[in-house]
């Protein structure tokens, strides 16, 4: 990850872009260039060994207006403060975005996961939700998973607040296993979000899904399934990669077979499945960044932030880019992109599927009354669908990119909640 700009920065800059063309007053866009929380935990654990190892976390609550924080918690080992506070802001963004009421938030503690046994991680999960239990709720800030947490990991932390709290609170998190009080449709519904803004493009655009070349960098929980939803259409994923480097196949993937295989043995392998059996493919091996500059039509960063930067943006052939990943392209690399003319759906709307389904979880926590899986996602596909037209419209209506227009979208929607409170113009009739 380039450290070359600060990420928070960068990110809110984003904000000034989409002023002008907002339905938002200066002093409420001044709130928002400022967190609302942050905190800072050290989280002592026990290793196996019997030594005592101490981890840093962070939660920001970036901004609650429209409702609690909501946003997820990674684990990795490049996580600072200033990536938390960006993440934070962009859930703040997301929300307003797709209309649901909540804030945004995020947190993050410096760990490599996989160098943890799964006693070490327990512990960790329950540490830190120890150290920020006072800051989290229900009705406060509702955490949810991010890179490298999971479900389980939301078990554990749910399990552990409510041991505090001495009360079941299964609303304090979402994207908890199905057992626990989790949602039908929460492990997909960010790949799934993704896919239905894709569909929708489909038609403004007239594609053959046959003839649509894709490639998916990251290959976790988001990446694989909107490679398996649209692979299930007919589109061609020529080009998959995870954190190792990527394989590429100008006819395409059997998508259900790499993901067998990759969560079988944690690698990404080109074979062919009939079954339980295997066979390798050919493929050609790319390296990560190789994949972003293939010559296809739509290019799904799925990974991590800054990969998309002034130093590839240049190379960049694909005509459509879904960020499924959170902040996958820098705001110079933006600039790049547009005069190239290629279409970016950007984050705070393309991978707004996953915190949608985490809001059915919480409603359906908070009421007792569990929904099946259909109700889930017609609910999600009906606002990834309003949603992205809107955005869409906006966009052509005022010729400006997409990214501009669903900042603008969402700022509108946050400034009305700031304004209905009162400002400057309010207090002295101005
Ligand atoms: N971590 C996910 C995101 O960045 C999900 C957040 C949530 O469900 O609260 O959107």
């Amino acid at each position: 990850m380039s450290q070359t700009r600060d990420i928070f920065e960068d990110a809110i800059q984003r904000l000034d872009d989409a002023f002008k063309y907002a339905n938002i007053e200066s002093e409420a866009l001044e709130i928002l260039k400022h967190p609302k929380i942050i905190i800072q935990v050290s989280i002592p654990v026990r290793m196996d060994d019997g030594t005592l190892k101490i981890f840093e976390g962070y939660r920001v609550r970036h901004n609650d207006t429209r409702g609690p924080g909501k946003g997820g918690i990674r684990f990795h080992h490049q996580v600072n403060l200033s990536e938390v506070k960006a993440l934070a802001f962009w859930m703040t963004c997301k929300c307003a975005v797709v209309g649901i009421p909540f804030g945004g938030a995020k947190g993050g503690v410096i760990v490599n996961p996989k160098e943890l046994s799964k006693l070490e991680l327990e512990r960790l999960s329950r540490g830190f939700i120890r150290q920020i239990a006072d800051f989290i709720g229900p009705e406060i800030d509702i955490p949810a998973p991010d890179v490298y947490t999971n479900a389980m990991i939301m078990g554990w932390m749910m399990d552990e607040y409510s041991k505090i709290a001495r009360r079941r609170t299964p609303a304090v998190i979402t994207g908890k296993p199905i057992p626990l009080g989790g949602s039908l449709g929460r492990d997909d519904a960010t790949g799934r979000g993704a896919y239905y803004c894709l569909k929708e493009l489909e038609v403004k655009r007239n594609w053959n899904p046959g003839e649509i070349k894709v490639a998916v960098q990251g290959f976790g929980n988001a990446g694989q399934h909107v490679a398996r939803l649209l692979h299930e259409d007919g589109y061609k994923i020529v080009a998959v990669s995870d954190s190792k480097g990527g394989i590429y196949n100008s006819s395409g993937f059997d998508i259900p077979s790499l993901i067998k295989t990759k969560n079988e043995s944690k690698q990404l392998k080109a074979v062919y499945c009939h079954g339980s059996v295997c066979e390798a493919i050919t493929a050609d091996i790319l390296k990560n960044e190789e994949l972003l500059e293939l010559d296809i039509d739509v290019l799904i960063p799925a990974a991590l932030e800054n990969q998309i930067t002034k130093k590839n943006a240049d190379k960049i052939r694909a005509n459509v880019v879904v960020e499924v990943a959170n902040g996958p392209t820098t705001s110079e690399a933006d600039r790049i992109l547009k005069d190239k003319k290629i279409l970016v759906i950007p984050d705070i709307l393309a991978n707004a599927g996953g915190v949608t389904v985490s809001y059915f979880e919480w409603v359906q926590n908070k009421t007792g009354y569990y929904w099946q899986i259909d109700e889930v996602n017609t609910k999600l596909q009906k606002i990834m669908s309003t949603e992205f037209n809107a955005v869409y419209s906006f966009m052509t209506e005022n010729n400006i990119d997409m990214r501009t227009a669903a900042y603008a979208h969402s700022l509108s929607r946050i400034g009305q909640g700031i304004q209905s409170l009162g400002t400057k113009s309010y207090f002295t009739d101005e």
